[in-house]
Order: structure tokens, then C-alpha cells, then sequence
């Protein structure tokens, strides 16, 4: 008879704080610099969802000090093929709330300030300019867009990710001299709909990417992503990057931009 059911499991030493964060910080370039780095940062993340969502859970993770997440409405059940945070229990419940309380479960160390709101044009700049870093998941153009133009008035990296069907991008501004997500977009195309195929894996893998860039932008690691289109094509299984040009005529970071 096995005697393994009632052998006795002396408990660990209780692990100290820091114990959460061993692994990370044995990856080459992030150290207990970066990892300090992490700590005294603010991350806006809009929205929570398949793909904020992510970001935010690996951010959490990493023991970011404090993540603002932007997100309207409540959780419906159509929105749970794809948004980890969201537990089926929270049906009905604003999603900010949820993803709260998912992420305090995970890391309690981590600030968790909650908006009910989408970034619009009016909300964007006050959002943006108490934060170091903005990661953009929105599914939207024209809230993406306003997210970059805050983002760029008031010199804060953004880390934009976004994708549909089998297809997922990523696009990093850093600096000033990097071009900016208008460049690429300068209008929020007609044709766009809001409701559009999502597969769960496909927009986490990109918001684990946004994640990674985040987290290499903010503990000066380097930021392969930056001032590039990244491009993910699941039908063929391949990445390809593209270095965009900045454009002179841009409203938003060229010259053309209003005084
Ligand atoms: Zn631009």
C-alpha cells in the first residue's frame, strides 16, 4: 500500500516579498534595476479586454507600481472567449471591477486605479500625462488615435497592439524621433466595424508582445519594437517587421501639426 497519502509536507520557509520576482530578474539586461524601475512606474492601459487584458496581467505580473485601466460597460458572455481577466461569475458586472479583482489576486502589490470610461478625445490628455507609459488595446481607431496624439503631446511612449482575424500588429513610439501611430493612420478608416473575429490566443499572444515591449521601454532594456510596424500573420505563422518612416505632413508629430 502506498504510504504517500499520508506523508507529511513540512511548509516552505515563508518566502520573502521580493521571492515573487527571482526569476525576471536573472533575464539578461533587467536586473534589481529594472526591476526597480518597474516598481516606480504608472502604466494607462486601455482597454482591458483580449488584449489589455493580457498586458495587463503579464505588467501585474512583473510587479509594475500601478496600472490605470480604462474600460466602459459591463461584462457580457460573448466577451469571454477572449478576455482572461473576466471570470464568468462577473457577468453583468463592469469590467474594470472584475479585472480588478483578478489582478489584486494575482499580485496585491500592484495599484490598480479603475476608469469605467473609454479614452475619447475629451478624457485622453488628463489620463496620459500621469502616466509613463501608455499601452493602447482599444478596437477602435478613433480611440487609439486619441491615445496616440496625448501620447505624443506630452512625450509619453506608447505601445500600440491590435489585431483581427489571424492577424495581429504592434507599434511602438518611444521617442520624438520615432514616428507616430497617425503617421501610419492618419484617419480612422470608414470601413472599420467594431465587431470583428477574435480568436482568444491570437489577441493574447499580441498583447503578451505589447507586455514585453512595455517592459523593455520602461527598464531601458532594448526596445527591438520601437519606431517599427511588427506584424504577426497566424495563417502562414510568420513576423516581419517594418521600419515606418516618420511623415512630414502628419497632423499630429510632423510638421503640420497645429500651434
Ligand atoms: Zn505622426
Amino acid at each position: 500500500m502506498s504510504t504517500a497519502r499520508n506523508t507529511r509536507v513540512e511548509p516552505e520557509t515563508k518566502p520573502a516579498a521580493e521571492d515573487r520576482y527571482a526569476w525576471q530578474q536573472d533575464v539578461t539586461g533587467f536586473g534589481a534595476e529594472g526591476q526597480a524601475r518597474l516598481r516606480e512606474a504608472t502604466v494607462l492601459v486601455s482597454r482591458a479586454g483580449g488584449v489589455g487584458g493580457t498586458v495587463a496581467v503579464y505588467l501585474a505580473a512583473a510587479g509594475v507600481g500601478r496600472l490605470v485601466l480604462a474600460h466602459a460597460g459591463p461584462l457580457r458572455l460573448d466577451d469571454l472567449n477572449r478576455q482572461i481577466l473576466m471570470t464568468t461569475a462577473g457577468l453583468g458586472s463592469p469590467r474594470v471591477d472584475i479585472a480588478e479583482q483578478t489582478l489584486a489576486s494575482l499580485n496585491p502589490e500592484v495599484a490598480v486605479e479603475t476608469v469605467p470610461a473609454n479614452i475619447d478625445a475629451e478624457n485622453a490628455a488628463a489620463l496620459v500625462d500621469r502616466c509613463d507609459l501608455v499601452v493602447s488595446a482599444a478596437p477602435l481607431f478613433s480611440e487609439r488615435l486619441a491615445m496616440n496624439a496625448a501620447a505624443v503631446a506630452s512625450g509619453t511612449p506608447l505601445v500600440d497592439a491590435a489585431m483581427y482575424d489571424m492577424e495581429a500588429r504592434l507599434f511602438v513610439r518611444e521617442t520624438a524621433s520615432d514616428p507616430c501611430l497617425a503617421c501610419l493612420y492618419p484617419a480612422d478608416p470608414p470601413q472599420w466595424k467594431r465587431r470583428f473575429p477574435v480568436l482568444g490566443a491570437v489577441s493574447g499572444t499580441i498583447g503578451a508582445m505589447a507586455a514585453v515591449a512595455a517592459i523593455q521601454v520602461l527598464t531601458g532594456m532594448p526596445r527591438p519594437a520601437a519606431g517599427r510596424l511588427t506584424h504577426l500573420d497566424f495563417t502562414t505563422l510568420t513576423l516581419r517587421q517594418v521600419a515606418i518612416a516618420k511623415r512630414v505632413g502628419c497632423c499630429v508629430c510632423g510638421t503640420a501639426r497645429p500651434v
